[in-house]
């Protein structure tokens, strides 16, 4: 073992390293009340990030614009500490006029670039808070049609800004075929408008078993995903995170019923440190060119 360095180790180190400092990983979910957002969030964190929420009482008022809400929380893992936020945009696509539902959006993903940006100027660089939104759940109404024109101009006005992730919202309320014939067409009119969503990357030289699991990952997308944060018991007496119906039940993490676990797999299990790598690398990077070059730096 002569000729051996040493730098074999470096992986570990590196992972110690980053264990030791802990995750940050912001999340954002948009799209209409109702399609299952926080339902989602909970079940994909194992948390109750969301409580059950009370019913707006009738005399309540609707609020008139797009609110931006963020919640984080602490998790932990295996001593892996998390620190995740999410970012909900209550109010998205809900209004008689919903023209320009993705400004405030886009205004909030390019202020958290402002503040990064900020911090990297700062002649302390050693604390930076990264609240980058890392990834954006796009929940798409299970109409079975295509997609709807707020779709549309939302994918195109975000796509340059953040990770997109289409998701089929409440994938339970569709047949196997009309989830199929459903997801065909919501690529058909994502290719049709040049919109880029996010990719599992592969890379050359990686092994058989890497390219299988995101080829498999990205033969999901657009995730036809059930939500779900209580058990009920199947017909055979499990317990499971599913939705109960008179003709059965819907398992949430089981891969014949949905695509919550390889939307899981992409979304943490997998591909988070790409999705915060890309926001980084390619995104921000972008966008801080962009900024610069109109300031004239
Ligand atoms: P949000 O407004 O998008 O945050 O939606 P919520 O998570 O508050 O859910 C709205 C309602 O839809 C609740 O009654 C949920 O129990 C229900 N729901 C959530 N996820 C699903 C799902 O995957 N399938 C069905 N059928 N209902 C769901
Ligand atoms: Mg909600």
């Amino acid at each position: 073992l002569n000729g051996y360095v040493g730098f074999a180790n470096l992986p570990n180190q590196v992972h110690r390293k980053s264990v030791r400092k802990g995750f940050q990983f912001t999340a954002m979910v948009v799209g209409e009340s109702g399609l299952g957002k926080s339902t989602l969030i909970n079940t994909l964190f194992n948390t109750r990030l969301y409580p059950p929420k009370e019913p707006l009482p009738p005399s309540a008022e609707r609020p008139q614009t797009v609110a931006i809400e963020s919640i984080s929380a602490d998790i932990e893992e295996n001593g892996v500490r998390l620190r995740l936020t999410v970012v909900d945009t209550p109010g998205f696509g809900d209004f008689v006029n919903n023209e320009d539902s993705w400004k405030p959006i886009v205004d909030n993903i390019e202020s958290r670039f402002d503040l990064y940006l900020e911090q990297e100027n700062r002649v302390n660089r050693q604390k930076i808070v990264d609240n980058r939104v890392h990834a954006c759940l796009y929940f798409i109404q299970p109409t079975g049609h295509s997609l709807k024109p707020i779709d549309v101009e939302f994918m195109r006005q975000l796509h340059t800004k953040v990770n997109l992730i289409p998701i089929i919202a409440k994938a339970d309320t569709l047949t196997d075929d009309e989830v199929a014939d459903f997801k065909a067409r919501i690529l058909a009119d994502i290719a049709h408008h040049n919109i880029h969503i996010f990719q599992a990357p592969t890379y050359e030289n990686e092994d058989e078993e890497a390219l299988a699991e995101a080829e498999e990952i990205a033969g999901k997308i657009p995730f036809a995903v059930v939500g779900s944060d209580r058990l009920v018991k199947t017909p055979d007496g499990r317990e499971v995170r599913g939705r109960a119906y008179p003709w059965g039940v819907v398992e949430v993490d089981n891969e014949d019923h949905c695509d919550f676990v390889k939307l899981r797999q992409m979304l943490v299990r997998t591909y988070m440190e790409e999705l915060r790598e890309y926001t980084n690398d390619v995104l921000y990077e972008n966008w801080r060119t962009e900024k610069l070059l109109s300031m004239g730096v």
